[in-house]
């Protein structure tokens, strides 16, 4: 059972995940504008030039490992975790508030088994390679559309919209997940009302306008 330890920038927010395998999650990289806005909103409301590099691989790639919550609790500083949602129906997106290292993406409703876990919240091993094998190769490429940089450098299956392999992986590892009643205990959600443990702020449409990749 391995466990991957879960830290924050600047190490006030710390977590940890269990039973973390490449059979036990998906191990994907999203391209998708929105979790490229969404960095870019770590990176400018921080004021830290460059923090989204790390978030973000040259092509504008969020690497995520997605679980379920039973997997994954906070450790250490949860007065630090904060929410933002990009539109009003958008993903609920979990980041410690105290340096912006971006922590979990969760849907609206807590009964949904499914957390993404974005590997800059990880704690890598003393090589690396303890993190690397612990999630297993990268399983899928998601909205390679919204890629940037070298087209001709995106790997080789990387798929345009969502792979139909991936979402039904998604769907039966969601289907188990939701049998076993895996929603869980989860941090982010009130266990009697459903109701998230932070107000999200919602960015208004202008605000998430100013987000968009590329600067354009
Ligand atoms: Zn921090
Ligand atoms: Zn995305």
């Amino acid at each position: 059972m391995t466990q991957v330890h879960l830290r924050c920038r600047c190490g006030k927010l710390e977590g940890l995940a269990t039973d973390v395998s490449p059979r036990t999650g998906n191990h994907l990289i999203c391209y998708c504008d929105d979790c490229q806005a969404y960095a870019h909103f770590l990176e400018r409301a921080g004021g830290r030039g460059g923090r989204s590099g790390a978030i973000l691989d040259a092509h504008g790639g969020t690497e995520i490992f997605q679980m379920t919550p039973s997997q994954f609790q906070l450790t250490a500083g949860d007065e630090h975790l904060s929410l933002v949602k990009l539109s009003q129906k958008g993903l609920m997106r979990w980041f410690a508030g105290c340096c912006r290292t971006p922590v979990a993406n969760t849907v609206s409703s807590a009964r949904v088994p499914f957390v993404g876990v974005p590997r800059a919240f990880m704690e890598s091993g003393a090589d690396g390679n303890a993190l690397d094998d612990a999630l297993g190769p990268v399983i899928g490429y998601a909205n390679a559309r919204f890629a940037t940089g070298e087209v001709g450098g995106l790997p080789a299956g990387a798929s345009s919209k969502v792979p139909l392999g991936l979402i039904g992986r998604g769907l039966r590892l969601l289907a188990g997940a939701w049998l076993a009643g895996k929603n869980r205990p989860s941090p982010f959600f009130h266990p009697s009302t459903g109701a998230p443990v932070v107000v999200p702020q919602v960015l208004t449409p202008a605000e998430r306008e100013q987000l968009r990749p590329n600067g354009a």
